[in-house]
């Protein structure tokens, strides 16, 4: 989702080793009784990106790798076990509370927008909610004007900005559609004037016909506002039309990362290649495919050494014990000793 015109090349967001470890062990009796272990999964694991303000980062894979886990430790949604997450400079792991004006300019669009909106609220308290929250209809914003009057242009503005009208800030949610829905979960994350975004699948739980409409809404916006996106997505075909860099996630951890342009046309890592060869090829090329075999380990059981290797064509005796680590091929991040190697 490019907005060249907006973008400074200055990292907005810095993401270093970040990691989060879920206790799923069996109440203490149980596992007394049961002589079992404490159990943990590691959701996600050493994870290390940057995003230029402006611009969009996609992470991909398959469900249970972690980048919705991601998505949630950036905006605060879970505490890190390990790592810093530093936005616009300032490192938003060293506090206990992120500071409220923190909370204002990072907002989330969740994968559901039959779930994030409250069925009881008309549209206008739902988008107005944030407003309120934040103060943004108090002094020093009104002069003087009434307050409602104010806030309801605010709405009806917001409501203008994703393509609906200002009359509809007087329905439920209900009465809308999918896609319409989504448009009013937008309206509501753009109404603190937030620089970053993080979509969580904003678009997999709506019809196709719809998706490209909801994407479309949503680099117009960029463009607009100079925002920076984390785009969560399992499909790389809606990846590929919104990003600017893409990350590819396996069990919790980042094996490649890349210009969007090298990532499609240059693939390193088997897994990364897994995936592109499952898109569709409309244009039909012709080319070789191998379809994605096998399916993600039990996160909880990880295989030793690099957690692909099961599923990998290219896997030796060193890649099953020994974990690959994220090493610079060109402008490519990947980690992959057959990469290394030069075996692929
Ligand atoms: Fe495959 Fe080995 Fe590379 Fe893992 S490290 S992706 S098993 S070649």
């Amino acid at each position: 989702m490019s907005a060249l015109a907006s973008v400074s090349f200055e990292p907005l967001v810095e993401v270093e080793g970040l990691a989060k470890t879920f206790d799923v062990s069996l109440p203490w009796l149980n596992r007394v009784v049961d002589r079992k272990p404490r159990q943990f999964v590691h959701a996600v694991d050493d994870v290390s990106f940057t995003i230029q303000r402006g611009t969009t980062l996609a992470l991909v894979g398959e469900s249970g790798c972690g980048k919705s886990t991601v998505a949630r430790l950036l905006v605060g949604l879970y505490a890190p076990t390990r790592g810093r997450i530093v936005f616009g400079g300032v490192d938003a792991t060293a506090v206990d509370a992120r500071p409220r004006v923190m909370r204002r300019r990072m907002q989330m669009i969740f994968q559901d927008p039959y779930a994030s909106l409250n069925p009881r609220w008309k549209v206008r308290d739902i988008v107005a909610e944030p407003l309120r929250e934040h103060g943004l209809t108090e002094q020093g914003r009104t002069s003087g004007a009434d307050r409602e009057a104010l806030l309801e242009a605010q709405v009806g503005e917001l409501l203008g900005s994703v393509g609906l009208a200002a009359a509809d800030a007087d329905k439920f949610p209900h009465q809308f559609s999918g896609g319409q829905r989504q448009r009013i979960a937008i309206a509501r994350a753009l109404a603190t004037e937030p620089e970053f975004l993080v979509c969580d699948e904003p678009t997999s739980a709506l019809d196709v016909s719809v998706q490209a409409q909801v994407l479309n809404i949503m680099k117009d916006l960029q463009t607009k506002q100079g925002l920076t996106y984390l785009f969560i997505s399992h499909n790389l075909a809606v990846v590929r039309h919104v990003s600017d860099r893409v990350g590819v996630m396996y069990l919790g951890r980042v094996v490649e990362i890349a210009d969007k342009a090298a990532l499609f046309s240059r693939p390193h890592h088997p897994y990364t290649r897994m995936l592109l060869d499952a898109i569709p090829d409309i244009h039909m090329s012709g080319r070789a495919r191998t379809p994605v075999q096998g399916e993600v380990p039990n996160p909880l059981h990880p295989p030793s050494g690099c957690t692909f290797h099961p599923r990998c064509p290219h896997a030796n005796e060193r890649c099953r014990v020994e974990r690959p680590q994220l090493l610079s091929f060109g402008s490519t991040r990947a980690a992959c000793h057959a990469v290394e190697e030069g075996r692929i």
